[in-house]
């Protein structure tokens, strides 16, 4: 072999190297492993900060749900918001529809949290699942991942069918949890060809799950569908997957308003 031909192999391993994540080996490009595949790594489980993560809305920060109504809501679809209020918490009726925010966001840093019910009902994608949907359609998955085995882009903190979280930071059913969500939206070009895809950045109970990885496309169940041109802004959506799930403390940052 010439020697130029085997330094440019040499380059090209240290290229292929090069692009692979630094941090966690968990952090897969979402395209190596196939969806929902058993065999994908668990993220391993690691004991979250004591205190509870929560955090107050920014002054600049458009609060969604404040503790006592659902005013900024309304029901997936159309119609008024079926979710029960009580004692500073929305909690998921099942079967009542997702709810979607009055309000349409591009890029924002988002503040959540929520509860997996207890006692602990079903197992794996059946247990406490919810699910925080930027745009209508990029789920971050809420689940119930403490005790309970799923595939490992299902769980709680996956960016649902793509990215597993870096490590399983759940608490127990019955507690609240946190995310700290960045997100920014795809942009699409003139011709409505995918120009910069969207990325996300998350903290679940103040660790870091989510690394700015790009999402391959809208979120789906047992497929990876290409980006379709869609609005710039679009609403915030919370999935109804049949569970009782609860929400409280839910605070926006609109990144593309000064
Ligand atoms: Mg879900």
């Amino acid at each position: 072999m010439p020697r130029s031909s085997a330094l440019a192999i040499a380059v090209a391993i240290a290229c292929a190297f090069l692009a692979l994540p630094t941090h966690d080996a968990d952090a897969q490009p979402s395209t190596r492993w196939p969806i929902h595949s058993p065999d994908r790594p668990a993220p391993r489980i690691i004991k979250p900060p004591a205190n509870a993560w929560t955090v107050a809305p920014p002054s600049d920060a458009t609060v969604l749900f404040g503790g006592t109504d659902l005013s900024r809501w309304e029901k997936d679809g159309g119609g008024g918001a079926g979710w029960k209020v009580e004692n500073g918490y929305v909690e998921v009726v099942p079967n009542a529809g997702g709810i979607v925010s009055r309000d349409r966001f591009g890029d924002v840093q988002l503040h959540i949290e929520w509860m997996a019910p207890l006692p602990a009902v079903g197992e794996s994608q059946e247990r406490g699942n919810s699910g925080v949907f930027f745009m209508g359609r990029y789920e971050l998955q809420v689940l119930d991942s403490y005790d309970n085995v799923t595939y490992a882009d299902g769980q709680a903190a996956a960016v649902f069918g793509q990215y597993p979280p870096l490590v399983n930071a759940s608490r127990p059913p019955g507690e609240w949890q946190t995310f700290d969500i960045v997100f920014h939206r795809p942009r699409f070009d003139a011709t409505g060809k995918v120009s910069s895809p969207a990325r996300m950045t998350v903290m679940h109970n103040g660790v870091l799950v989510q690394d700015n990885v790009v999402l391959s496309g809208p979120t789906a169940y047992q497929r990876r569908p290409p980006y379709e041109k869609h609005d710039d802004r679009l609403p915030l959506s919370l999935q109804d997957h049949a569970a009782r799930v609860r929400y409280r403390n839910i605070w926006i940052r609109d990144l593309e308003r000064p």
